[in-house]
């Protein structure tokens, strides 16, 4: 995302080519990096600063990291070290005070002899070192000084910048500061004095030439903190035009008109009727929530956040049931066919006393009932569709579609409302998550949506008991799992695998299989499910499993989110250590959805890094979902948190959704306050910001377009 304003004849949008100092081949390594103009360049900013403001006599500087020395070379060469004879290149250098080595593992001979001359005055700046009793320099920065030559490393605040692999640093300061010199009286502020002074922010203009040539004396951890003023400054402006645009987006959809639901008592007294256990309290909050937003006579969009077991089904059945009674049809969607059926089970099952009729449509439904299902949509005589999000896509038309509720939403990727609303008239929306999000991703995520959250789960669970083992502990698992088997319960054993080592890890897996089936058959079924299988292969084993005819199903990876087995009281997790910790939560979830105490053995092969260490202790820690997704984001950041690129989460500059979780809510409440009150900014004083949303297309920029 960028921050500074241009205008489509703006000169910031020339070409990098028009730089001094780009010729087409630096253009081209800039355009891989996305720098493809003027703008591009000046909103690349600074990673660090290193400070080469102190130039030490050799005697004076100590050993240390970003050390700075000017000294003359005495003599330079190659030479050999250690008991491998690695070649090395070496210079030693003196000074008034004394001699120091530079030394380079990696070095091209000629261009080092020739450097390094007999009698040249070379700045040296890096860590410094001790070795011997000499002070050493490994792979410093190096320039030869001519004789009018300032320094150009040397007494300075040198910024550092991300990515410029093949471009050397002082290559990109060079341009970078051709650009600034050229282009930036054309930067315009996005932000009037008034807003500045009110947010505590600096002009655009002056905070970019801070963080890009910052004075002299500036204090370098401020800089190297991101907290100066600056940084702020560009941090603020990235969030405040993301949270603007969700802002709009979700002001533009409360305008629109939409179907108002009218609270059917009876229905839902019913239902409730209907359960065979009692709603959370949480349930019933969420409950009123959702139906409070149905009642609006404007679209609703909303997630519904809740931990893995939490019980989302049913506030969304209960919902399905209120467009029920007002006459409009419910699409049900899930990600996978199994969870399809499992929901149209659980559904059906409840339905079935309140005489509502439901159908399941996968792509397995074929012939006559398919075509039966398609016309009972149409003619609006099945109220409610359960299916995979097929139910939107094909050629289903429904009578009258007033609710989506769509599960698992971060495995669909990017939801088209459009798509929903071509199958009726503006339907509200209901996207549920069992992947607890923490509330900054949520905030730039999800920030258009409503949110409720079910942070309890049912009345009756047990905790589940976590324990990590080692291969030597592999007697006591058996034991331990066949007494669960005993009590006529059902275990998972997943088993990860990793694209890079896909078959040896596939073979390691089918041989874990064989050894369960040696320990428990014949006495207890056990089968094997896998990706690479035919997936009525899988839908079949997943079947046996959920139905109790499989007694331990040996799975690689991804035994389905959301499956729920309440019967299943056993997960072992082989390599714990390989998995993420969200991952980890996802798979332990698939057990304790019972009333019977469940067990989750975390085996851990090789010893586990430092950070795999972390994520099993977390994991015997707590089962607090929320926490674990914070612990999480905090361990792998929000790219890898989310899991892919097309995450849907937009790129900042500078910003940090976790380091600067503060200045995110700050722009976050100040865009929202602003869209509050000029819901289209067409105030005068808003118009700016109008002007420049349009421009970046920043309406694009949410997951749910
Ligand atoms: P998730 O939120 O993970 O999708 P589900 O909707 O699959 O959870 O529910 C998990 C299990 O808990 C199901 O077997 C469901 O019937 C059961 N359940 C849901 N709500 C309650 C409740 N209030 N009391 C007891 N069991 C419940
Ligand atoms: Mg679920």
């Amino acid at each position: 995302m960028s921050n500074l304003q241009y205008s489509n004849k703006d000169p910031l949008h020339t070409s990098v080519q028009y730089v001094k100092g780009v010729g087409p081949h630096l253009a081209s390594m800039l355009a891989n990096r996305g720098i493809y103009t003027v703008f591009d360049l000046i909103n690349h900013f600074p990673a660090r600063y290193i400070d080469r403001r102190r130039i030490d006599s050799i005697r004076d500087a100590s050993p240390g990291p970003d050390r700075t020395i000017i000294a003359e070379v005495v003599t330079s060469g190659i030479g050999y070290l250690g008991k491998k004879r690695s070649r090395i290149f070496e210079v030693i250098a003196k000074d008034e005070t004394g001699i120091i080595s530079a030394k380079w593992f990696h070095f091209h001979p000629k261009f080092m002899t020739g450097r390094f001359k007999k009698g040249a005055r070379v700045l040296f700046a890096g860590d410094m070192t001790e070795y011997n009793g000499i002070k050493q320099f490994v792979h410093p920065e190096t320039e030869v000084l001519g004789d009018e030559d300032s320094p150009e490393l040397g007494g300075k605040l040198l910024p550092i910048y991300p990515s410029t692999e093949g471009i050397s640093q002082r290559m990109f300061r060079k341009i970078i500061r051709n650009a600034w010199d050229k282009y930036s009286p054309e930067i315009r502020d996005s932000f009037s004095e008034d807003f500045i002074k009110k947010n505590n922010l600096m002009g655009l203009k002056s905070a970019a030439e801070f963080l890009h040539i910052p004075p002299n004396e500036t204090d370098v951890d401020l800089l190297n903190s991101f907290r100066s003023a600056a940084h702020r400054t560009i941090i603020f402006t990235e969030f405040f035009f993301l949270e603007l645009a969700l802002a709009m987006k979700r002001a533009r959809l409360a305008a629109e008109d939409g179907i108002s639901f009218k609270f059917d008592q009876a229905i839902h007294e019913k239902f409730l009727a209907a359960l065979p256990f009692t709603l959370t309290d949480a349930q019933s909050k969420s409950i009123s929530q959702i139906i409070a937003d149905m009642s609006r006579p404007h679209p609703m969009l909303r997630l519904l956040q809740g931990d893995v077991g939490s019980g989302k089904t049913v506030v969304g059945l209960a919902c399905a049931l209120q467009a029920v009674a007002n006459g409009y049809q419910t699409a049900f969607m899930a990600p996978t066919e199994i969870l399809a059926e499992q929901h149209y089970n659980t559904i059906s099952k409840l339905l079935e006393n309140m005489r509502i009729p439901c159908a399941l449509l996968t792509a397995s439904i074929k012939g006559g009932l398919r075509e039966s299902i398609y016309k009972g949509v149409k003619d609006g005589s099945i109220p409610i569709l359960i299916g995979t999000h097929a139910v939107i896509q094909e050629d289903v038309s429904f009578a009258k579609l007033g609710l989506a509720i769509i599960d698992e939403q971060h495995r669909f990727g990017v939801l088209q409302r459009q798509a929903l609303q071509k199958k009726g008239t503006n339907p509200d929306i209901l996207v549920m998550t069992a992947t607890p999000i923490p509330r900054t991703l949520a905030m730039t995520l999800y920030g258009d949506l409503e949110v409720s959250i079910l942070d309890q789960l049912p009345a009756g669970r047990k905790p589940i008991v976590t324990k990590i083992y080692r291969d030597k502990d592999r007697e006591k698992l058996y034991h331990g799992m066949s007494i669960e088997l005993e009590k006529g319960h059902q275990a998972y054993l997943v088993y990860p695998l990793i694209e890079e080592s896909e078959k040896v890890d596939l073979k390691n897996a089918t041989e874990m299989a064989e050894q369960l089936k040696l320990v428990f058959s014949p006495k207890y079924r056990v089968e094997l499910l896998h990706g690479r299988m035919k997936s009525d292969e899988k839908e079949t084993i997943m079947r046996d499993f959920k139905e109790g005819r499989v007694n331990i199903l040996a799975a690689t990876s991804v035994v389905e989110v959301g499956v729920d087995v309440p019967n299943a009281t056993v997960m072992v997790i082989e390599h714990a250590e390989r998995f993420g910790l969200s991952q980890l939560h996802q798979l332990r979830g698939r057990v304790g959805r019972g009333n019977d105490q469940s067990f989750c053995i975390l085996m851990c092969g090789a010893p586990p890094s430092e950070e795999g260490r972390l994520r099993l202790n977390i994991m015997v820690e707590t089962g607090d979902g929320f926490r674990i997704a914070e612990e999480d984001l905090a361990i792998r950041g929000p790219g890898e948190f989310l899991g892919t690129r097309q995450s849907g989460l937009p790129e900042f500059k500078l910003a940090d959704l976790m380091r600067d979780s503060g200045i995110l809510q700050i722009a976050r409440q100040t865009a929202f306050e602003i869209v509050t009150e000029d819901p289209r900014l067409e105030l005068p004083k808003n118009r700016r910001f109008a002007e420049e949303i349009k421009q970046k297309g920043r309406l694009e920029l949410s997951k749910v377009a």
